[in-house]
């Protein structure tokens, strides 16, 4: 979020923005919102989520309501990026490049050959076992017991997860703006100076 959209935002607009985006994690979000995080290979139902928040974003703008503005976009925000994490996008864009591949702030993140494509996938969720993962000390034991297609093993959710991570930041950081670049395409200067304010 700093790096795609520290320069445009004011720091009170940018903490929102983020504050939104962070909230999509927490516990309501967890369950039965695939369409957050691109999970389970919900990926229809994402880029509804994706298009339902860019529409209230710019309703919001065009009644004056700065803060929920805010919120929608925050949470686009969240899934867009979401999508590089917990998909294997990275895997079938670097399978595309020559070796050695191109450094990772070249990857396209909305490369057309991509973002339809049939062998795109995301990780699944495998509860109860999944929720093993997310406790530090049983993170290897959660990794022997769950399927190479759950969330656990395909996440690219930090840095511990190499250098694919990389790819993954990136992608997410140039997509970003390519959102916020549609929001402004579609509202008047003075509707952007209030949103960025
Ligand atoms: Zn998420």
């Amino acid at each position: 979020m700093r790096e795609a959209l520290g320069e445009i935002f004011s720091p009170a607009g940018l903490a929102a923005l983020i504050a939104a985006n962070l909230g999509q994690d927490d516990l309501r979000g967890q369950f039965g919102h695939d369409e957050y995080h691109f999970d389970n290979n919900a990926f229809d139902q994402g880029y509804a989520y994706l298009a339902e928040q860019r529409q209230l974003t710019l309703d919001a703008l065009h009644r004056g309501d700065i803060p929920a503005a805010r919120t929608a976009f925050g949470r686009l925000t969240h899934t867009a990026q979401d999508f590089y994490a917990h998909s294997n996008y990275v895997d079938l864009w670097l399978a595309r490049q020559a070796d050695p591949p191109p450094s990772a702030p070249a990857i396209d993140p909305v490369d057309p050959g991509l973002i339809g494509n049939p062998g795109l996938r995301s990780g699944k969720l495998y509860y109860p076992q999944e929720a093993l993962y997310f406790f530090r000390p049983l993170r290897e034991f959660a990794l022997s017991i769950l399927p190479r297609d759950s969330h656990a093993h395909m996440n690219l959710d930090s840095a511990e997860r190499g250098l694919r991570f990389e790819y993954a930041f990136h992608a997410a950081v140039k997509r970003t703006v390519i959102e916020f670049e549609q929001v402004r395409a579609a509202i008047s200067a003075a509707e952007l100076s209030a949103f960025t304010a």
